[in-house]
């Protein structure tokens, strides 16, 4: 069987190292927000070309945070791309926010900015882009926007550490970003984590404080804060697995290239990128007009896919309220999408296997 994504196979890689920090923590006897913490957030915010970066304990959280932090709540609108993970919605919502949804470009997968206009009105606070699937949306065209409406842009950059957009990477492409550090993203931990990144000086300090109760002096509580912390074990993690980021993100290039270039099947559509450095490849989605089919046809023959994602958030559930609304072009991505492996410690036998299968389909 190929695998979707072998997170033991890619921590392994790094054990070694891995097993002395954690036993340097452990030896510590410090456990949250202390050395290692300092460390892992210093060498992030200079990976992204930041002045802040603020670990806090997932991505749900770091997008949290940014909303907190700007102080956005009760109906503030807060723009968002209709086809994104539920993560970046929660994230509105829980601040009693209204995420108003703009449908994606159909090649791009991100937000279209040519619609982004006309979906701002006067309680409108921000927009929210997500660099869906590891490419960097080219936010040129939303600054634009964001500069004449004053908005803030905050990045949702969970899917895509290291992308490059006109020589900037994703955490230094908006106003705020939030990063996840769970296991299966690019840069990943043995657990949650996340962080937040920013130039913005008073935004972070803000920041620095609500996620660990609001204090910055231990029971001086200048605001009502969450529990969001980075925890040493996992920062120490993540600082020994950021210097082979670049590195994991070549080898990821490497095998979209190969994909791009020898699948050939007119039934399956193949993304599209519109510069080498834009993308980083979280996700290597396909399109085809009978998804289920063609997974099933993969299944059969060893080889693990998955669905990013199966329902767009209007449709779930939780968002009854939404239901009736019609997002064809996010709905039409949703029906069709199918993900095949990529990862850093996939066998060259493995890709090309991949690629005769699908050309056998
Ligand atoms: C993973 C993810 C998140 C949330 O990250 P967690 O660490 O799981 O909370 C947010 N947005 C997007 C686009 C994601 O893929």
């Amino acid at each position: 069987m190929i695998k979707f994504l072998d997170l033991h196979k890619i921590n392994e890689r790094f054990r070694n190292e891995i097993d002395l920090r954690i036993k340097k923590v452990l030896d510590s006897g410090w456990y949250l927000l202390g050395k290692e913490d300092e460390t892992f957030e210093n060498n992030f915010a200079k990976f992204c070309g930041v002045r802040h970066c603020i670990g806090c304990a997932n991505g749900l959280d770091a997008l949290n945070l940014i909303i907190k932090g700007y102080g956005f709540k009760d109906g503030d609108e807060i723009i968002v791309p209709a086809n994104t993970y539920i993560a970046s919605i929660l994230a509105i919502t829980m601040n009693g926010c209204i995420p108003v949804l703009v449908e994606p470009d159909i090649k791009t997968y991100n937000i279209n900015p040519d619609l982004i206009e006309a979906a701002i009105t006067p309680k409108t606070k921000a927009i929210m882009v997500v660099h869906l699937y590891g490419q960097a949306v080219q936010t040129e065209k939303i600054w634009d926007i964001t500069n004449r409406y004053g908005l803030k842009i905050i990045e949702d950059s969970a899917q895509a550490h290291g992308a490059m957009y006109n020589g900037k990477k994703t955490g230094n492409l908006g106003d705020a970003s939030g990063f996840s550090f769970y296991p299966g993203k690019n840069l990943g931990c043995l657990g949650d984590g996340g962080c937040i990144t920013t130039n913005d000086d008073e935004l972070a300090a803000k920041i620095r404080a609500i996620r660990n109760y609001g204090s910055n002096v231990k029971y001086h509580n200048i605001y009502k804060g969450i529990n969001s912390r980075l925890d040493e074990i996992q920062a120490a993690v993540l600082d020994v697995k950021l210097k082979h980021l670049d590195a994991d993100n070549m080898c990821r290039r490497e095998i979209s290239k190969y994909y791009k270039e020898n699948i050939k099947n007119p039934e399956i559509i193949l993304p599209e990128t519109y510069s080498e450095n834009a993308h980083v490849w979280h996700i290597f989605a396909v399109r085809t007009k009978d998804r289920d089919k063609l997974q099933n046809y993969l299944t059969e023959n060893d080889i693990q896919t998955l669905i990013h994602y199966p329902t767009p958030p209007h449709k779930q559930e939780c968002y009854k309220e939404w239901n009736n609304l019609s997002f064809p072009v996010t709905e039409e991505i949703h029906k069709t999408i199918l993900s095949l492996p990529i990862s850093p410690v996939m066998e060259d036998d493995e890709v090309k296997k991949v690629v005769e299968v699908i050309n056998g389909y």
